[in-house]
């Protein structure tokens, strides 16, 4: 392996300068990746190259170099993502990799950029927005052929990053690194994490806005998706009225992505838009079945392809609470919160359809398009909600009315969704009818078991029987109703407090959680013996606490 390495290092805590971030580049071989830059390569960057914040027009990028960190270690590696992007193993040890996964060396085949994209940030058209504090490296292909985008989020500032420093801290690092991989096991689209690194810097960060800044250990995440193209990327060039350049990234799109529409055309962005219409719907399916509340769906934080993406102040339901949101920021509105996530992922596609109408001019066939999410949005979930009781489908009266019985009952007293519909695969429809249905299983899930009252169980005996009476009718065996619940039901998530005692380590220097974590979340919905206690209920302790139930977009 070789390393050449130009200029100077720079100094512990500076605040980046312009100057410092471009003044030197370190080139470093390493193995194994096969870059194929089709972004960079077929679309037109910003023909500025320096950092200094601006406006960018009649341009999808800026070309930008990662700035360099005091003391670069690589914390983290996902094996899987190595895998996919053809990398040894042995490299992850390396220093090569260290440094160019912190961001302060290149391989000579990378074309470092960050993308220009707007977005609507809580209902409001933000303006411009883009890549203010992620770089997109290049696209490697993978060893299933496919293109994969490498992104470091936190290395540096950029064009886009008007008053923020381009940094991102240690446990927010932590939260997208082991989030994303758990929810690529719990079989959620998303982005991937193939590396979490330490830069040996200082962050400051004023975490819940109220005037306490403290200084936070700095890190950079290497994310990876097939690319990182957000609704915001066609609002911004729809908003300033380049058409020339909408269309382009619709071309490239769907050249590059979606080859099975055929020719670029208005027909063509039609199809695109049902595409992501219906992968849009996909998603928050899956996230509401796990439990997964994304916390800023702004249209800067919604993918393209239909992938979770900008692990922010995200959070995993404990109790069934629909109204529920981890994000401080939002608390008040709760714009966010988990029983919203459907209908604002279709105000994002409205917001996305207006987009794309300059690039179209009938409303119509956008609009129908866009009437079709609740339709595929119900289906999915239905189809999901079916599968997690172990049931066919909702098509029967007595079905659909177990199931809104289902939701009322869940939410009259603190119950964990995890561990209820886990601990309901449990309950045998075997049972005798005429004696109650034993209870100790679901009652792991109730919070305060001792404060609920008598009428409750009666009223949970009474649904249980019912449930009962409906899988029987089904012809569904025990066996076979288990293995359906226990593929869709994980019995380990990335709990909020979880992640919360991982990053109290970290920050000490202990990463054995973060590996134990990742651990667990490569198996979701098996048994896992030795993680069997952190299948359990939030602990008290966590109720209240910053990280645990309150998250702030600081990070
Ligand atoms: P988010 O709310 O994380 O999706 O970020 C919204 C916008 O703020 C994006 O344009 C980000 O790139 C930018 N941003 C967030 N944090 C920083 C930071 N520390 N430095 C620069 N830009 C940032
Ligand atoms: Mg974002």
């Amino acid at each position: 392996m070789r390393t050449i390495v130009k200029g100077e290092v720079p100094r512990r805590n500076t605040v980046t300068t312009m100057s410092e971030s471009t003044s030197y580049t370190k080139y470093v071989d390493l193995q194994g990746l096969d870059f194929d830059n089709r972004f960079t390569a077929q679309l037109t960057g910003d023909p500025r190259t320096d950092n200094n914040r601006r406006q960018v027009n009649r341009a999808y990028f800026s070309e930008v170099l990662p700035t360099g960190t005091f003391s670069p270690s690589t914390l983290a590696v996902s094996e899987e993502v190595f895998s996919l992007l053809g990398l040894e193993h042995e490299l992850e040890r390396s220093q090569e990799f260290a440094q160019i996964f912190s961001g302060n060396a290149l391989t000579y085949d990378m074309e470092p950029h960050a993308m220009c994209y707007g977005g609507h940030q809580f209902g409001n058209w933000a303006g411009q927005l883009g890549d203010g504090r992620a770089i997109n490296l290049g696209e490697v292909i993978g060893t299933d052929g496919n293109h994969y985008m490498l992104q470091l989020k936190g290395a540096g500032p950029t064009p886009y990053s008007r008053s923020g420093d381009g940094r991102a801290v240690l446990r927010s690092s932590i939260r997208e690194f082991l989030c994303s991989e758990g929810m690529h096991h719990l079989g959620v689209p998303t982005t991937r994490a193939l590396s979490l690194c330490g830069t040996g810097d200082h962050v400051v960060r004023d975490m819940f806005y109220d005037g306490n800044p403290v200084e936070e250990i700095g890190a950079v995440v290497c994310r990876v998706a097939p690319s990182f193209i957000r609704f915001g990327n066609f609002e911004i060039f729809a908003s300033r009225g380049e058409l020339e350049e909408l269309k382009g990234l619709l071309d490239f799109t769907i050249r590059n992505y979606f080859p099975e529409i055929a020719d670029p055309s208005p027909s063509a962005y039609i199809q695109l838009f049902e595409k992501v219409v219906a992968s849009t719907a996909t998603l928050v399916a899956h996230w509401q079945r796990v439990g997964f509340v994304h916390g800023v769906m702004n249209t800067d934080n919604m993918s393209i392809h239909g992938l979770t993406i900008d692990y922010g102040p995200y959070g995993w339901i404990d109790n069934f609470d629909p109204d529920w949101t981890p994000n401080t920021t939002d608390r008040l509105q709760r714009r966010y919160r988990f029983r919203n996530q459907p209908a604002v992922a279709h105000w994002n596609l409205a917001q996305l359809a207006n987009a794309l109408y300059p690039a179209i001019n009938e409303t119509e066939p956008l609009q129908e398009a866009l009437d079709c999410f609740e339709e595929l949005f119900i289906e999915e979930w239905t189809g999901m909600m079916a599968k997690k009781l172990g049931l066919r489908d909702f098509s029967d009266p007595e079905s659909q009315v177990l199931l809104s019985n289902l939701f009322a009952i869940l939410q009259s007293e603190e119950i964990d969704m995890t561990i209820f519909f886990r601990s309901l695969a449990k309950i045998s429809a075997e049972h005798d009818p005429t004696n109650k249905v034993p209870l100790a299983d679901i009652q792991l899930a109730y919070y305060t078991p001792d404060d609920v009252k008598e009428e409750h169980w009666a009223r949970l005996d009474f649904w249980l029987r019912d449930y009962i009476a409906i899988v029987r009718a089904s012809g569904i065996i025990d066996d076979e109703r288990v293995a359906i619940m226990n593929q869709v039901n994980p019995k380990y998530v990335l709990r909020n407090y979880l992640a919360q005692l991982a990053i109290d380590d970290a920050e000490k220097g202990d990463f054995g959680m973060v590996y134990d974590l990742l651990e667990m979340l490569r198996n979701p919905y098996g048994e896992q013996p030795e993680f069997e206690k952190w299948a359990t209920k939030r602990p008290e302790w966590a109720r209240n606490r910053p990280g645990c139930s309150m998250l702030s977009c600081s990070s």
